[in-house]
């Protein structure tokens, strides 16, 4: 077993930490106070090849494994969760027309945008008001009209939603069918698609969303996804894929949380001691550093996974939920490690513990991934024999 990474991963890794160390974590306090999208920084992300990994060469992709996208996601996300975000958006916007749509198809609508000298970006519609965890309860609809289909819906929490050229959209074309009932759907930004409210958040503000009205947009019939009826499926395949970097993101600032404390209690001294000689101080950092390495080789093994080709809903659902809890449960302890000093703007733990409660929200809640999870062991692991009830064999069978 071997836990390096290879030279061309390595290298990866060291671009994206070295590009978070010079663009990112110098600006990301400052910028987020504008709250606006950080165009200036993705766009160097773009230049420097740290986006768009997974399209496939034949679509002017570098073709790249999960597991290079999520280097990219931990190394921006140790700078800020917000702009890890905004640069990591286009892996889900994408996913889902790489994992359904043909190569003629990714070469008219997605290569255009990933290989011109300005960034630009897509942005992924599943999500309605009334239709988050239960995406089947969508009211979006898309009805065929001779060679075109005619869109109309809202959807919300759409991320880079003002910023987008191209809109992922999951729509029903048969609703009395439920999930069975969703296609998925390339939109161009185009008459009828209307950017509506953009969201203030707490944290991660470095990211935008807004809501995205589709009102009677017409789309040729070569923008639907796969077949009619697919659409739940490529969603739940895109988020097998895609938790796996919000894991990722989540690893970094984990890690960020751990390094800062550490740094804290190194210097700080109460009772003329260094604050990191006293044990409760010692042992959080412990844990806090567990949960991060922790977090790091959980994403990387469901990443893995997928670029073996095999089935990783359980490890990334998993790993999703693992990373971002130790993400949240990291900040909070780093805010204590620096007491008074964590909980103002001055220093940087106040931020991580803002951004790093979203993790645990978008791309299906924690709940959510513990039900995928849950669900899987059951179906999975419930039947299996572990030998362990013969042991306890009594002469009338099992005990109970
Ligand atoms: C900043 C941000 C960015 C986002 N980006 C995108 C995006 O780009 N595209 C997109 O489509 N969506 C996006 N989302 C939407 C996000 O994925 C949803 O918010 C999330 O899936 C939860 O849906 P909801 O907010 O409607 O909560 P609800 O589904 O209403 O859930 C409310 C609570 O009930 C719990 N719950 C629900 N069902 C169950 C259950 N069966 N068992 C146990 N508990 C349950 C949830 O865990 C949660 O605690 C984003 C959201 C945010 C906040």
């Amino acid at each position: 077993m071997d836990f390096k990474l290879d030279e061309k991963e390595q290298k990866l890794w060291e671009r994206a930490k070295q590009f978070t160390y010079e663009h990112i974590t110098p600006v990301a306090h400052e910028l987020e106070k504008k709250d606006e999208f950080p165009k200036e920084v993705v766009q160097k992300a773009y230049e420097a090849g740290l986006m768009n990994l997974h399209i496939p060469k034949e679509a002017g992709g570098p073709g790249l494994p999960l597991l290079s996208e999520t280097l990219v996601s931990e190394a921006t996300g140790y700078g800020c969760a917000g702009m890890a975000t905004s640069i990591m958006c286009n892996n889900l916007a994408f996913a889902p027309l790489v994992i359904g749509a043909t190569t003629e198809q990714l070469q008219k609508y997605v290569e255009p945008l990933i290989t011109g000298k300005e960034v630009k970006f897509g942005s992924f519609c599943l999500t309605e008001r009334d239709a988050g965890s239960d995406p089947a309860g969508m009211l979006t609809r898309a009805e065929k009209d001779g060679d075109e289909y005619i869109i109309n819906g809202m959807k919300c929490w759409s991320t880079n939603g003002p910023v987008a050229s191209l809109f992922t959209v999951f729509a029903s074309t048969q609703p009395e069918l439920k999930h069975k009932g969703l296609s998925c759907f390339m939109v161009p930004k185009t008459k009828g698609v209307k950017i509506g409210h953009i969201e203030k958040k707490v944290g991660q503000r470095n990211s935008v969303q807004s809501e995205v009205f589709f009102d009677d947009v017409r789309v040729s019939k070569d923008c639907l996804v796969g077949k009619e009826g697919e659409g739940f499926k490529i969603a739940m395949m895109t988020l097998d894929k895609t938790r796996a970097g919000i894991a990722a993101i989540a690893t970094g600032v984990a890690q960020r949380a751990v390094d800062e404390a550490a740094k804290f209690a190194a210097s700080r001294k109460q009772f003329n001691t260094e604050i990191g000689n006293f044990q409760g101080i010692s042992f959080m950092l412990a844990d806090m550093g567990a949960r991060a390495l922790g977090a790091r080789w959980m994403t990387r093994y469901a990443a893995w996974l997928a670029d073996q080709g095999q089935r990783n809903s359980k490890q990334s659902a998993m790993a999703k939920a693992f990373a971002s809890d130790a993400a949240m449960q990291n900040a909070t302890d780093a805010v204590q490690i620096y007491g008074g000093y964590g909980y103002i703007e001055e220093y940087p733990v106040e931020k991580l513990l803002r951004d790093a409660k979203l993790l645990q929200i978008y791309e299906g809640t924690n709940e959510i991934q513990r039900l995928v999870a849950g669900k899987t062991i059951i179906r999975e692991d419930g039947e299996k024999d572990t030998g362990f009830v013969i042991k306890y064999e009594g002469k009338d069978g099992p005990l109970t």
